[in-house]
């Protein structure tokens, strides 16, 4: 499928206390929306939408400059910080309704802006989701390439479909948007659900640079509950191991019982001793495995509740 019709662009950046880099963030994507309208690969009431996700400083004020300067700049602004996959969501939500693809990116300019291009084309030969994949991590400090690459790595172990050294700067089409508004989880881990949802995707690789100004809004404390965040909202493994460690357990207390009973027939014990021994065991076997079943069924009651789309469908040759 190749497209042809002209496309409307929005460019959706979440923004937390981003004033030190904005203006130039903002300079830069005009610029590169600018080369896309005068190739005529993008419509010319393509956009850049800033989400202000509760900035404490001139975040919100910059936006609304900038967007009353020039009308390629737009903007919303939420009540509070709701943290950046809050922030991200609203944004794609927002631009849904009036653009054709979406792009999301950081505000730092730390994912290369120049990818915009390659995606675009990957879009326009039928790719619905377009991931932008890090191909390296130089600039990032050994903890946090260390730490990431490992989460990644987790996560796939877990039995989670997410994609390699993709963070947030993707393209989405109109069509993939529409279906993300049917995930009804609340816990939401973006790079999670867009691999769920499907369709023809592709990637581009970009080397990622360091941040432009200010400091990182992820401090460590952020990172680690947005792994969590990622680990717990698509996964039931842990759950598994809990039982697996029960069953593990109770055949452990099992040859502990035929050792003991064999040590006691060999009389080399003191009284009351073998009742101890395999009592331990076994309760702790028995709780383990316990705690693992109730567990099971919680992971069901955890997949409902998540009330996610059973299927998507592609085509549907009814309606032609
Ligand atoms: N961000 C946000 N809300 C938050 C934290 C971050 O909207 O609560 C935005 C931030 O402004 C930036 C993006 O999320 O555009 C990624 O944050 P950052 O670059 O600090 O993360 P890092 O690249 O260090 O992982
Ligand atoms: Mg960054």
């Amino acid at each position: 499928m190749i497209r042809t019709e002209k496309n409307i662009l929005y460019l959706v950046i979440p923004c937390f206390n981003e004033e030190e880099v904005l203006t130039f963030t903002a300079e830069k994507s005009k610029e590169k929306l600018c080369s896309l309208i005068a190739l005529s690969k993008i419509s010319p009431n393509s956009k850049i939408l800033f989400v202000n996700d509760g900035s404490k400083d001139k975040t919100w004020q910059i936006i609304r400059e900038l967007s009353e300067k020039n009308s390629i700049f737009t903007g919303i602004s939420l009540s509070k910080n709701g943290g950046h996959q809050n922030a991200l969501l609203a944004g794609l939500m927002t631009a849904k309704k009036y653009a054709d693809i979406v792009i999301s990116m950081d505000a730092d300019l730390q994912d290369d802006i120049n990818a915009i291009d390659e995606m675009i084309d990957k879009y326009k030969s039928g790719a619905e989701i377009v991931y932008g994949v890090r191909a390296s991590r130089k600039s990032d400090s050994w903890f946090k390439r260390t730490t990431a690459q490992s989460f990644y790595k987790f996560m796939r172990y877990l039995g989670v479909d997410i994609v390699y050294n993709h963070a947030d700067f993707r393209l989405s089409s109109k069509r993939v948007l529409e279906k993300l508004e049917d995930f009804g989880e609340v816990n939401i881990f973006l790079r999670g659900i867009f691999p769920l949802i499907g369709f023809k995707s592709d990637i581009v690789y970009y080397d990622r640079k360091e941040r432009l100004a200010g400091k990182t809004k992820y401090p460590k404390r952020k990172m680690l509950s947005f792994a969590w965040d990622g680990i717990t909202s698509f996964s039931i493994k842990p759950i598994r191991m809990i039982l697996n460690l029960g069953i593990l357990i109770f055949l452990a207390s099992v040859i502990i019982m035929i050792y003991t009973l064999a040590v006691k027939l060999l009389g080399k014990t003191v009284d009351g001793w073998t009742f101890i021994v395999i009592s331990i065991w076994l309760i702790a076997g028995i709780q383990m495995f316990s705690i693992g079943l109730i567990g099971e069924y919680i992971g069901k009651i955890y997949s409902e509740t998540k009330n996610r789309p059973k299927y998507i469908i592609d085509e549907d040759l009814n309606e032609e």
